[in-house]
Formats: C-alpha cells, sequence, structure tokens
C-alpha cells in the first residue's frame, strides 16, 4: 500500500535536529532579558497598534517557523507587560526568580504530564519533595495533603470542594453521589470583601451567593470576632491571609480557635500572605492558621515563579481526595502518588520543577530574604508617599500599600497619568466607596531605586 508523503514530519524532525528554532527563540528571550531596564514598564500605544499584525486568517499550508517566531519577537515582545522590571506593582503579579525560568525552560522540553506516577516519576518525585518542604516552611500540619494547580482561584475551588465534601459527608450526604439538589443545609460564612475567586467558586459549587452568610469587615478589610455568628459542625468558615487592597491578615488565632472548638471548617485564602509565615518578621500575622482545613496559595505571587503555580493543602486528605475524586478502567492509580487525585484536572505540566529548583536555590533564609525584601520596600514606598502629600489608607503590614491623593477625581487622575507614563504600573480599586491606588510590592527585583523613581512619577503626576 502507498502512504503519502508527509512533508510536516519530515520538516519537525529537521527542526529538532538542527536547533535553529531554539537558538533563535533562546537568543530573543536574552535580548527581551537585556532590555529589562529601558524598556517601558507597560507597553507604549504604538507597541500595541502593533499587534494587528497577528490579524490574519488561518494559513491554509504551514508557513516558515523561523518567521513565526520573528513576529513574535517583533510584534509581541514590544507589547508585553514588563513584569520583572522592578517597577511594575500592578495586582500581586510577581515576578520570576531566574533559577525558577530556567527550570521550566528545561522542563518545557521534558513535556512532562503530572496527572500520574506511571506518566511522569520525576514530577511525582519533586511534588512529594515539595509537599514536606512546604509543609516545614510555613509550619503546615504535618498530614496536609498538598496539590498542584493553576492557581489561588483553583485552589481556593479544592478548598471548598473538600470543605463541602466532608461537611455533608457528617451530615450523611454523599455530595458526589447525590448532588446539591435536595442536600442538607450547610453554612458558609464569609467576609464580604473575600477575594472573588472565592465567591466564584462557591457559584461553581452550588451555593449561590443568597445562601452566604456574609461577614462585615473593618476598617483593613479583616473579619471582626464581634460579627461572628455561633458556629457548629456545619460551617464552612473562609478567611483571608492578606486582603488583595491591603494585605491585611484575619485573625486566625482567634478565629480558627473558635471554629475548631466547633468542629467547623476554616479554608483559608492565603494566594500571597500565606509566605507571610516562611519570615520571622512576618511569621504573627499568619499565626494561629495551622487549625485551618484547607488553604490556597500562590507560587506565582509571593515566592516569584513564573505564572501557572497555585497550590491547595488540605489538612484532611481523604476529603480533599474524595471530592477530587476521578476513577475509569484505564487510569491506574498506584502506590506513588498520583497528583491528579489532588486536584480538579487530569493532565497538567510539571508544576513542581520550577517550585522544587526555587525552594531548592533559595532556601529557607533565601525565602525569608525575599518575603522581608518585600515587606521592606512596601514600608519604604509607604513612608515615602506620604512625603510626597499622599494618603496611605492602610495598615502596611504585608506588601500591599493603599493610598489616595486629595480628592478621588485627582486620585484617579495621577493614577492614569502614571499608568500612561511607562515609568512605573500600580492598579487601581475602590476602597470605602472611592477611589484608591493599590501598589504590590511583589517582584524580588524591585530596588529602593525603582520605589524612588516610582514616587517621583507619582509626584509629577500629582502636580496637574
Ligand atoms: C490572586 C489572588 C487570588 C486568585 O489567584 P489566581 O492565582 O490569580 O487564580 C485569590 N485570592 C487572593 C487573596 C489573591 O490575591
Amino acid at each position: 500500500m502507498d502512504f503519502p508523503t508527509r512533508p510536516i514530519r519530515e520538516t519537525m524532525q529537521t527542526q529538532l535536529q538542527n536547533r535553529v528554532l531554539f537558538e533563535q527563540a533562546r537568543s530573543y528571550a536574552y535580548r527581551y532579558l537585556d532590555q529589562q531596564g529601558i524598556r517601558s514598564v507597560f507597553p507604549s500605544a504604538q507597541a500595541i497598534a502593533g499587534l494587528s499584525h497577528f490579524d490574519e486568517t488561518l494559513p491554509e499550508s504551514p508557513q516558515s517557523a523561523c518567521d513565526t517566531l520573528a513576529m513574535l519577537d517583533e510584534f509581541g515582545s514590544p507589547a508585553t507587560v514588563s513584569q520583572s522590571s522592578g517597577r511594575y506593582f500592578g495586582f500581586v503579579n510577581g515576578s520570576a526568580v531566574p533559577i525558577a525560568s530556567a527550570a521550566r525552560w528545561l522542563a518545557e522540553i521534558w513535556n512532562q504530564n503530572a496527572a500520574l506516577y506511571v506518566m511522569s516519576p520525576i514530577a511525582a518525585k519533586l511534588e512529594q519533595i515539595c509537599e514536606i518542604w512546604l509543609r516545614d516552611l510555613l509550619q503546615l500540619p504535618q498530614q496536609a495533603a498538598f496539590g498542584m494547580v493553576g492557581g489561588s482561584s483553583v485552589a481556593n475551588l479544592c478548598g471548598l470542594a473538600a470543605a463541602r465534601y466532608s461537611i455533608l459527608k457528617k451530615l450523611n450526604w454523599d455530595v458526589n453521589e447525590n448532588g446539591m439538589c435536595g442536600a442538607p443545609k450547610m453554612r458558609v460564612l464569609v467576609n464580604q470583601q473575600a477575594h472573588s475567586s472565592i465567591f466564584k467558586a462557591l457559584a461553581l459549587l452550588g451555593f449561590g451567593k443568597a445562601n452566604l452568610e456574609l461577614l462585615p469587615a473593618d476598617t483593613q478589610g479583616r473579619i471582626s470576632d464581634k460579627h461572628l455568628p455561633t458556629l457548629d459542625s456545619s460551617c464552612l468558615l473562609i478567611l483571608q491571609a492578606g486582603n488583595v487592597n491591603t494585605g491585611a491578615f484575619d485573625d486566625f488565632e482567634k478565629l480558627c480557635g473558635l471554629a475548631s472548638q466547633c468542629g467547623a471548617w476554616v479554608h483559608i485564602d492565603g494566594a500571597f500572605g500565606l509566605w507571610a509565615g516562611a519570615a520571622t518578621r512576618t511569621r504573627h500575622l499568619t499565626q494561629g492558621m495551622q487549625l485551618a482545613q484547607s488553604w490556597s496559595l500562590d507560587g506565582h505571587k509571593t515566592l516569584n515563579l513564573p505564572y501557572d503555580s497555585g497550590m491547595i493543602f488540605c489538612n484532611d486528605p481523604k476529603a480533599l481526595t474524595g471530592a477530587m475524586h476521578a476513577s475509569a478502567a484505564y487510569i491506574p492509580y498506584g502506590d506513588q502518588r498520583d497528583g491528579m487525585r489532588y486536584t480538579p484536572d487530569m493532565s497538567r505540566r510539571a508544576r513542581a520543577v520550577e517550585l522544587w529548583a526555587t525552594l531548592r536555590f533559595l532556601g529557607r533564609s533565601g525565602v525569608e530574604e525575599l518575603v522581608d525584601g518585600l515587606c521592606e520596600r512596601a514600608q519604604y514606598f509607604s513612608q515615602q508617599i506620604s512625603h510626597a502629600g499622599f494618603h496611605v489608607l492602610n495598615d502596611v503590614v504585608f506588601n500591599q500599600v493603599l493610598f489616595a491623593c486629595d480628592t478621588p477625581s485627582q486620585t484617579s487622575a495621577v493614577l492614569k497619568i502614571v499608568q500612561a507614563s511607562g515609568e512605573a504600573w500600580c492598579s487601581g480599586t475602590e476602597w470605602q466607596g472611592e477611589p484608591a491606588i493599590r501598589l504590590s510590592v511583589c517582584s524580588w527585583g524591585t530596588s529602593f531605586e525603582d520605589i524612588d523613581r516610582t514616587i517621583l512619577a507619582f509626584r509629577r503626576a500629582n502636580m496637574f
């Protein structure tokens, strides 16, 4: 039988053999890094206009791979947000530690699927080591199970799903079997200022906003125990390590203590704040969080891993694996770690590679230095922006500074000017009903000089 020739397969084989594409990508990457200091923090209008080059119809036949990569560099690189510039303070986005990027580069070529041990023994091994190291570093309970997901949004979903599974089970209801229709009533208590991903996860899990007990927040965005209703074992209490605007932490000692006396499940959304537990100077902020049942956190925030590095820890491993249960004749669970037992997704890249490499590179003292450095620069920014005549609205306990100008309209105008300047970038928010600017020091690369330049940009903008 005659098969047709397959030219694209031969092309790809050549690409793998001669490495031209990879060398090309490497040289673009190095040039991108070299231009870090001079690149505008946010792309210029011209760079954004250049994105129209991507408005092509799908090619009918193969195109040059080298040209394709060149196009990414020519029109893509200038339209990136310079996350690693040291003067990017948007959201809580973080930067990337070099060893993390390098390890991911290598892992990209490995192209492992971390779903099951038989798909990747190395991915399973590194997840297992990271679980042990992180429990130690963050002072989490020794039996807490660990799963690697895309981010805290999914990690929150995992923690809340485990809570739902466990609480309903105690009420003699198997949620996997019977679903939510007709399920016994469980109570969900949540800060009215919880992160939007918490409300999304609760909606996905079938609770709905109308069924939540919303708890009022104090001036820093924390739950006040004065407003905490009486808890019982049908309760899921959702707390927060690091309010996304103020960086404030709930009083875990008190709240987790109360909840554990009643047998309520506590989930802590610790996306960036849980890392406070890794440094002596900030550890008081997470004091008492060990009494919770589940914790979400992001590697791509405070730890400065590249994106797509969320984590769930659960002190009730059976509840987590029960909630995430999937079975099929072709899925061979074994005695070794099968990563997908702890996550909603099945096929996943080997996220533990850069996590492991970064933890090994930094060690305990390196993580501490990283966390301390972010807090220190946030403190410095807060002092300097006050001297510059702005109003700091939060207690700067961690890496977030929330501030405003004399009037709401001036606040909005100044933020726009700084964002457009390309000198620095932070995002805006609304705080106590008025516009505010939120600056998150979340890049290891941010120096005191970067802060000084950012202050200058704000001073200039405030003169208009
Ligand atoms: C960033 C963040 C999230 C969402 O995390 P993703 O990784 O973006 O999904 C949830 N909660 C808090 C407090 C956050 O800061």
